[in-house]
């Protein structure tokens, strides 16, 4: 059976910035929207659940988990650090973004559906453990790790592996610090260096420690890199490592921030590169003993890229026909050689644990 659902609720808009932020409501009212537009949202809409205290925890301090409901519930906004606010809806908004994740791996894992769509907000790649992860300056505008959330829930039903792959142009540094020790969770993650970026963190060496020694796999792209060098990466390494390691259930940071339109970053990919990355994992899904995909909303930016971004993943997944309407981006010539190196070496590194040709 080959069935996809949207898994949204308006709980979502209520975590609201006190004033202009680029994380506000309208980026996922721009997907729904869209989403209306083209037939594909009422037909496809499934309501998450709504995470308790304890779901959270299966990634989170309690602490932290209760320090942020505490704030949210004192009814005005606060500013965790100096790129994240919480306000009085954020209660609602994040604990239904989390139970979104779980939403989607439960019907992943009982064969209900095969893929997910989850445009949730606020997103969650950067929250780690205790709220900011790693060495990272602030939380990134997260507030709790969605994808965690639903990757550990996904093993606490009984999956043996979880891969998760973080496209979003920031590195998901939350996401690796939580599963930094486990082979449970594979965790691979194409972002922009971080030596130019927010959280600078992500770098080849970050392989894992201990039993998770060598399920990180982090892929730095150098800024004006195009779909180009995606391709390779993308055909080169991550699928050949997902194929590998074999997951019951694959999961997807989906951040459109790679896109050479995005205001954040100085990544250089087109909607082609997310148009590969949903036909090899839908494809992946297809074939082999993996029950299924999902896609959880990270960052992104311009709303025109995610409305058709969320579309072209809704119609790959259904089978349907669709044109991506961009034309591909070729990585900036100054930054060609640095691209191509990095690869080569995220290769050498990670050929220690992974058959990698
Ligand atoms: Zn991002």
């Amino acid at each position: 059976m080959s069935k996809a659902v949207v898994i949204y609720d308006d709980a979502f808009l209520k975590h609201r910035p006190p004033h202009f932020h680029c994380e506000n409501p309208g980026r996922v009212q721009k997907i729904v929207s869209h989403l209306r537009e083209v037939g594909l949202f009422e037909s496809l809409l499934v309501r998450p659940r709504v995470a308790s205290v304890d779901d959270l925890c299966l990634v989170h301090d309690r602490r932290y988990v209760e320090f942020v409901l505490r704030i949210c519930e004192k009814g005005e906004t606060y500013h965790l650090d100096g790129d994240t606010y919480v306000s009085p809806g954020t209660k609602e908004a994040a604990l239904t973004a989390a139970g979104a994740a779980m939403t989607g791996v439960d019907l992943v894992l009982r064969g209900e559906a095969k893929v997910f769509y989850a445009p949730v907000r606020p997103p969650g790649h950067h929250a780690g453990r205790a709220g900011r992860a790693l060495t990272a300056p602030t939380q990134g505008f997260c507030i709790f790790n969605n994808v965690a959330v639903g990757a550990e829930y996904a093993v606490r039903r009984g999956a043996k592996r979880v891969a998760i792959i973080d496209i979003d142009a920031h590195h998901g540094n939350g996401t690796q610090e939580i599963f930094y020790f486990t082979s449970s969770v594979l965790y691979i993650s194409l972002h922009q260096d971080p030596y130019t970026l927010y959280p600078g963190t992500g770098f080849v060496h970050e392989t894992g420690e201990g039993e998770g020694e060598g399920y990180n796999v982090n892929i730095p792209l150098p800024p004006g890199t195009g779909d180009d060098i995606y391709s390779e990466a993308i055909e080169n390494i991550v699928m050949p490592i997902v194929r590998q390691y074999r997951p019951d259930i694959l999961l997807v940071s989906l951040g459109f921030d790679a896109h050479i339109e995005d205001p954040l970053t100085e990544l250089e990919a087109s909607l082609n590169t997310y148009d590969l990355l949903f036909q090899e994992t839908l494809r992946y899904v297809e074939s082999g003993p993996c029950k299924g995909a999902g896609f959880l909303l990270e960052g992104g930016y311009v709303g025109e890229v995610l409305a058709k971004g969320s579309e072209i993943l809704l119609k790959a997944s259904l089978g349907k026909e669709y044109t991506v309407g961009e034309r591909r981006t070729a990585t900036r010539e100054s930054s060609l050689h640095s691209a191509k190196s990095r690869l080569k070496e995220v290769q050498q590194i990670q050929s220690r644990y992974w058959n990698l040709a």
